[in-house]
């Protein structure tokens, strides 16, 4: 038998390698999980033979998706607990929480996802209904972006929160003198200490159906986006069983606990999961005020929204970060923040000039500030579904001027010359195509708006596929080794079904196949 053996030959498909170039061969020889050669079709036919031979029938062949932001442990929740993602009235959440809480009884009740920009009024909810139906276990919802959390007076009278009770970088809200329930970004630690939780079993269960949905939609890595030491026990255990098939990025969550995790192991690699960065929070979201802006929101006059971290607190994480070998991604949403976290990150390009510290939304920034991108080599880490889905209230909470530096996606990506992109799911779908869609039309499944909103900050197509699969690894420090299809990287790839142009991408599934290390981790027939 002529040729040299491998394990797998793919043949007759459109490889997009990911290189500068942005070129597109017809073939790949793999061998023990890594591309050995890509090239033209009879060049890699002639020279290799294999038992597994993929003809791909001219399909287009891409690196796996890595979604550079997500919460493993937050969608988990949201399966456990009652999803009110996309429910559009008050009275239909309080349907879902009664149903759910019939079929599932528990001692407590936890859900995720309400948005009162659905509702019609904008009007933030009270726990009034929510007292009355549940008046003897705790209940906690969430709101969509995880900054806001709605709880009944059960819950609130463990915590002991009062109308008195003080917080700094959060909100009580009350009205007449008492609680309405509504508590927003640091506020929300409150309740952490008593918030009941699922068990490691249900945990387990519900991360690998996540799996196995991002795997169906080529997503083979997830850059989870803050997790305490409880959680990545979690992930640990799945590792150690040999069931996680996903690349884990994990991101510690700023605290003690963590950061003893961190002098301890430094910079920490077992099996597909990978440790070596901080998350922390510098202000809170949009959608709730809570975003720090330069000046006061156009529609609240009274707020500039919330600093959750005081300055000196990122200063000491930045120094922490520094003596552990660790990457520090901060959460930064309005412009206020954005240019304080530009601004203090100096400080860690100075000592580490390829630090490739990460700004995490980097939401609205002053053009003013872009310059800082470059200067201090922040790597922005943006969620382009999150354009298309804030388009509905963004420029009433900004102001037309504003957003001339909102989700301005082309513009960083001119500044500093990548971008990782990912979702924030469960706060977006996790469908990567609905993030290429955002990045590229700038509209939603609907094609609306006709235009694209903000278009002139939409990225082509070539670019916004980078920040799905190359940029991402190099946000991770993982890029001589996967997010290119090339001689010596990962045999990781996915198969789709449907082309993709600039004007054209469609929102459902296609992803046909997904391999990982070359080995078929997802597939439909
Ligand atoms: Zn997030």
């Amino acid at each position: 038998m002529k040729g040299i053996k491998v394990d797998l030959i793919v043949h007759n498909a459109r490889i997009h390698t990911m290189d500068d170039e942005g070129s597109i061969v017809e073939a790949m020889a793999i061998s023990d999980g890594k591309i050995v050669e890509v090239g033209p079709e009879r060049q890699i036919l002639n020279k290799y033979r294999s038992d597994r031979i993929l003809d791909a029938q001219k399909k287009a062949i891409y690196p796996g998706f890595t979604d550079a932001h997500g919460h493993l442990f937050a969608y988990a929740r949201q399966k456990l607990g009652v999803n009110l993602f996309g429910v559009n009235a008050w009275s239909a959440i309080m349907d879902s929480c009664i149903q759910h809480s019939k079929a599932n009884p528990r001692s407590f009740l936890l859900g995720r996802g309400w948005d009162q920009s659905l509702w019609g009024n904008d009007i933030m909810p009270t726990n009034a209904s929510l007292n009355a139906a549940f008046p003897d276990i705790p209940v906690a919802l969430y709101r969509v972006d995880g900054h806001a959390v709605l709880v009944n007076d059960c819950l609130l009278k463990k915590a002991g929160i009062s109308d008195k009770t003080a917080v700094a970088g959060g909100k009580i809200h009350t009205e007449n003198g008492r609680c309405t329930g509504l508590l927003v970004d640091n506020a929300m630690e409150l309740i952490k200490p008593i918030l009941p939780d699922y068990s490691n079993e249900e945990y387990e269960r519900t991360l690998l159906e996540i799996q196995d949905e991002l795997l169906s939609f080529g997503i083979i890595g997830v850059h989870e986006a803050g997790i305490t030491q409880k959680e990545l026990s979690l992930l640990r255990s799945l590792n150690q069983k040999k069931q996680l098939k996903l690349d884990v990025y994990a991101m510690l969550t700023a605290n003690p606990e963590n950061l003893a995790f961190a002098q301890k192991k430094g910079v920490f690699q077992e099996g597909k999961l990978s440790v070596r960065s901080f998350k922390l929070y510098l202000d809170g979201a949009l959608g709730s005020r809570g975003a720090l802006l330069k000046r006061p929101y156009s529609d609240d006059a009274s707020t500039t929204g919330i600093l959750i971290t005081r300055m000196d607190s990122l200063q000491y994480w930045m120094k922490q970060a520094l003596s552990v070998g660790y990457q520090l991604n901060t959460h930064a949403i309005g412009d206020s923040a954005n240019k304080l976290v530009l601004e203090a990150y100096k400080m860690a390009y100075d000592k580490l000039p390829d630090h490739r510290w990460r700004i995490e939304h980097a939401q609205v920034v002053d053009p003013a500030d872009w310059h800082l991108f470059r200067d201090h080599v922040v790597f922005p880490s943006v969620q382009p579904s999150h354009a298309v889905s804030d388009q509905r209230w963004a420029s009433a909470r900004l102001g037309k001027d504003r957003l001339s530096g909102a989700y301005a996606y082309f513009s960083l990506y001119k500044t500093f010359g990548m971008l990782a992109l990912g979702t924030d799911f469960p706060v977006e779908p996790v469908n990567p195509f609905n993030t290429l869609r955002s990045a590229v039309l700038r509209k939603d499944k609907n094609n609306y708006p006709n235009q694209g909103f903000l278009n002139q900050e939409a990225l082509s197509l070539a670019l916004a596929l980078k920040g799905m699969t190359i940029w991402p690894q190099f946000a991770a420090f993982s890029e001589r080794s996967r997010g290119m299809l090339q001689k010596g990287y990962e045999a990781t790839f996915i198969l789709l079904d449907k082309p993709m142009t600039d004007s054209e991408i469609p929102i459902d599934n296609y992803a046909l196949k997904v391999f990982i290390q070359g080995q078929e981790a997802y597939g439909v027939d």
